[in-house]
């Protein structure tokens, strides 16, 4: 079967941007084409989940029809080759993110799991009473309470970083927050609320001056941003799997070896161990050391296919069409008096929120879906970032490479419709 991306791929050359058929695209996203309370369905909410094209689908599919089995115990065919789909998506994940060694792919089940994972293991081994870990006012509930968590445990104290009313870290208030108490600095490479890219590269750099680890939470990053996790320096990075078309349930926790190595395991069980007995237990070898139990092993063969699904389009064509879409968006959202943007950062990623004046961001979101049109409404997971704002909620767009300009136009005119029925 000849997909859109293989027709993009035979025709794009060496300017992708020129031959980018968003049309082609949509084709391998079945979901996409229905229609929902009697509109096509028009989905702008893919920085709370993404959707899947056939060959996510059709990987998941064809390990259940032919090499379904449990991994890496079994010495018979279909055992070697679910081992087999499960450790090439390890070594996908690897060449994805340019990780210098396989071993320091975890899988775990997402972002979420990952932060909780360095914040159990790495946290509890390296942070004691008065020690610092630092964060930003931008962070997701899932890079706050694990920390809160741990610095309740330890007496430990946690920082946050202040921004600015566009969105933005304030880079010099950082650099006065790092000390020699600082054990971790734990940072959103992008933020799902307002879409604002961090400077993850200088706050990496900042950190390691004063030999600071950086954990980088790159849920939404990966789905719009080249990651090259030795370019940014960073020790840790996570991923979920499910925001960046694939399947959920599954993400990656990158770690360096040297910090790995010395971390004690997350979780006890098969799969995590050397050899056990009544009176001790010897742990396996990275990455098994963190994979207690039966992985995710469907999931983990969904990814590496999402991942060849991205490369096939290129992040530089993502890149510009969401671009595109952002540009266009802002513009005409910024004419409706009424309306007002939240999170204006110079350098961002394919989210708008706002709110309107009058309306609740949840009566915002319900009246547009009476049009098809889906996007997310609320705190957004973080809610002290929307105590800093001055805001309860917001109503947020977020794009992913398949939206179109005609999308934009429907949310715009639904936004009016929204006005309208309030005034
Ligand atoms: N970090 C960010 C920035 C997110 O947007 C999300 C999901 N909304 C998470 C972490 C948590 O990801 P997951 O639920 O896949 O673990």
């Amino acid at each position: 079967m000849t997909t859109g991306r293989q027709n993009l791929a035979r025709r794009s050359g060496s300017d992708v941007k020129t031959v980018y058929d968003v049309q082609e695209i949509r084709a391998d996203f079945p979901i996409l084409h229905q229609t929902v309370r009697g509109k096509p369905l028009i989905y702008l909410d893919n920085a709370a989940t993404s959707q899947k094209p056939k060959a996510v689908l059709e990987a998941v599919n064809h390990f259940y029809t032919h090499d379904n089995s449990n991994v890496h115990r079994g010495v018979h065919v279909l055992s070697e080759r679910a081992t087999r789909a499960f450790e090439q998506a390890r070594l996908r994940a690897r060449q994805f993110i340019n990780a210098p060694e396989a071993r320091e792919i975890i899988f775990v089940r997402g972002s979420t799991e990952g932060v909780n994972l360095v914040a159990q293991t790495y946290g509890r081994q390296n942070v004691g009473p008065g020690d610092e870990i630092l964060i930003s006012t931008l962070e997701h509930h899932s890079n706050i309470v694990p920390w809160q968590m741990l610095c309740e445990e330890k007496q430990a104290r946690l920082r946050v970083i202040p921004i600015n009313d566009e969105g933005e870290i304030l880079l010099d208030e950082y650099e006065k927050l790092l000390s020699e108490k600082t054990k971790l600095v734990a940072m959103i490479h992008v933020s799902n609320s307002l879409g604002t890219i961090n400077p993850v590269r200088r706050v990496v750099e900042l950190a390691h001056l004063r030999g600071v680890p950086v954990l980088l939470d790159g849920a939404q990053a990966a789905p719009h941003l080249k990651i090259d996790v030795q370019e940014l320096g960073c020790d840790f990075y996570t991923i979920s799997g499910h925001k960046m078309f694939g399947p959920t349930g599954i993400g990656v926790l990158y770690g360096r070896t040297e910090l790995l190595d010395a971390m004690p395991p997350y979780q006890g069980g098969g799969e995590m161990i050397r050899s056990v007995s009544f009176e001790k237990t010897t742990y396996n070898q990275l990455p098994h050391k963190f994979e207690a139990g039966t992985p995710n092993i469907s999931g983990a063969v969904g990814l590496g296919a999402a991942m060849n699904y991205i490369s096939s389009i290129g992040y530089e064509a993502i890149a510009a069409h969401e671009h595109d879409l952002l540009e266009y968006a802002t513009a005409q959202l910024t004419s409706i008096p009424k309306v007002r943007l939240v999170g204006t950062a110079r350098q961002k990623a394919s989210v708008i929120s706002f709110t309107i004046e009058g309306v609740h961001a949840h009566d915002v979101g319900t009246i547009l879906d009476q049009d098809g049109i889906a996007v997310r409404a609320g705190h957004h997971c973080t809610q002290p970032l929307m105590e800093r704002l001055g805001l309860d909620a917001t109503a947020r767009a977020s794009f992913a490479f398949y939206n179109t300009r005609e999308e934009v136009d429907a949310l715009v005119e639904g936004v009016h419709r929204v006005i309208e029925v309030f005034d």
